[in-house]
């Protein structure tokens, strides 16, 4: 341990745990625990904890891990993961939707459908967290955050509690400008108004889609590598040959090639290595670069 508890413990009032497991819950279940997996009670105790950090200690925020590897050495430093008191989504006036970080992106779209709120049904078929979506710019079916996310809230590594525009984020495809650092603690989205029964329609289709051309039931990543300008991701790696391509107990998903899985008792490692080299035969075979789109986090072992 590098960070020692003196200087973690005095300043919070939430749970912090030395060596906190990851694999425990992210989507991959592999990779190294965290130096300390904090659990911060409320917006304020993260604040002044964070702010009370030494600054040269990283903080890396964590959601469910659904677009993450975690090498196998683990994270140095503070990881935070927001508690379920930080998953309320309410209903506000103007077809705005606030949802705390820790919620899920089923959550928003169910209460935006149950209230009449069209537009973010999109949300449905992201199995991750509102600060992750925010922070990864999350989209699908021609929709992203950018498009129907209004202001976030966040808490900056100094300690400061930021609301910002979306603006501020400077989005752009499955990127943004948030500080590092920063962990977003809630979000306000704004829809249009929709009927209820075609918005859950819609949330269905999307669900059902997902399940025919998905992985959804494996440990995976999504989307491994960011689809090129003009191209799919998923087409390049098939034309290279890729599809079940194997790196130990990794594999590259037979039912969607852009998918990266772990069939049991891979090491991130392999998982990495595994990405690497459907990146070279891309290259060698196609002449395109993938720019990763999963975060790779944390040191190898
Ligand atoms: C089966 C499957 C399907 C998927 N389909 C899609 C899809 O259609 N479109 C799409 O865009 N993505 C998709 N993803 C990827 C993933 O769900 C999204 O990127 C999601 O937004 C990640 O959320 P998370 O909470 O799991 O974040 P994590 O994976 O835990 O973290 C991802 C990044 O977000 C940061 N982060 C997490 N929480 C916070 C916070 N509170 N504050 C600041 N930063 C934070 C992390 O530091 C990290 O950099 C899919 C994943 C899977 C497994």
């Amino acid at each position: 341990m590098r960070v020692a508890a003196t200087d973690v413990l005095p300043a919070l009032r939430g749970q912090a745990t030395a060596g906190g497991a990851l694999a425990d819950f992210i989507w991959f279940r592999t990779g190294g625990p965290a130096e300390w997996l904090v659990r911060p009670a409320d917006v304020a105790d993260l604040a002044a904890f964070v702010g009370a950090l030494d600054p040269a200690v990283p903080v890396f925020p964590i959601g469910v891990g659904s677009n993450l590897i975690v090498r196998d050495g683990g994270v140095a430093g503070v990881t935070v993961r927001l508690p379920k008191s930080f998953a309320k989504v309410t209903i506000e006036p103007g077809n705005r939707v606030r949802a705390g970080a820790a919620a899920m992106g089923i959550s928003v779209a169910s209460a935006a459908r149950d209230a009449g709120i069209a537009g973010l049904e999109f949300l449905r078929g992201i199995p991750g967290t509102v600060g992750g979506a925010c922070r990864m710019n999350a989209g699908a079916y021609g929709r992203d955050v950018s498009d129907v996310l209004v202001s976030y809230t966040a808490v900056t590594r100094d300690g400061a509690v930021v609301e910002a525009p979306a603006a501020a984020l400077g989005y752009s495809y499955r990127h943004s400008a948030l500080s590092e650092g920063a962990v977003v603690v809630e979000a306000l989205f704004e829809g249009v108004p929709g009927d209820p029964a075609t918005i859950g329609a819609e949330m269905d289709r999307i669900a059902a889609e997902r399940e025919a051309s998905q992985p959804l039931r494996s440990r995976t990543g999504g989307s491994t590598f960011k689809n090129p300008p003009g191209d799919k991701a998923w087409a390049l790696i098939d034309r290279a040959g890729c599809r079940g391509l194997m790196r130990g107990a990794a594999q590259v998903s037979e039912k969607h090639c852009n998918f990266l899985l772990n069939l049991g008792g891979a090491s991130s490692a392999d998982i990495e290595a595994l990405g690497d080299e459907v990146r070279a035969r891309v290259l060698a075979e196609t002449g395109v670069t993938l720019e990763w789109e999963i975060q790779r986090v944390g040191e190898t072992a």
